[in-house]
């Protein structure tokens, strides 16, 4: 059997991570490296799907549940307005063959959108 990712281990609790959403099939939690005010990671529990392209052709309806968590998690924290991020490839930065989208936005009250603020 493969390894576990590190994500699989957040959602199994055997790493600690600052989890802001959970249900049946997507976990989110902080990013433990943020490259913006705002960097939450929002993680299909399986581990089936390494890259959004994967995801999108495997289960479309479970790529459309972590979109609405993203939305879901700005709502509340980035007042609606966030940057929406899949790498995909090593050369493109990748490192964690688990898809996971980071959603990165500014917190509420917070107009600082300087180049490079949101990471990426
Ligand atoms: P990527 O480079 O797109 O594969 O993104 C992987 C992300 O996972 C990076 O932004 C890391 O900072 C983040 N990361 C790695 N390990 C952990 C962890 N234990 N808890 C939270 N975030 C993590």
């Amino acid at each position: 059997m493969a390894e576990s990712t590190v994500f699989e281990r957040i959602a199994a609790r055997e790493i600690p991570a600052a989890i802001v959403h959970e249900d049946d099939r997507i976990i989110a939690f902080e990013d433990i490296a943020p490259k913006a005010p705002v960097h939450l990671l929002v993680v299909p529990k399986t581990a089936e799907y390494r890259n959004v392209s994967e995801l999108a052709t495997g289960d479309p309806q479970l790529l459309a549940e972590l979109v609405g968590v993203a939305q879901k998690l700005a709502d509340e924290r980035m007042g609606g307005e966030y940057r929406l991020v899949f790498n995909t490839g090593e050369r493109a930065g990748q490192t964690v063959f688990h898809v996971h989208a980071h959603v990165m936005g500014l917190n509420p009250g917070d107009d600082d959108l300087t180049e490079g603020s949101l990471g990426f």
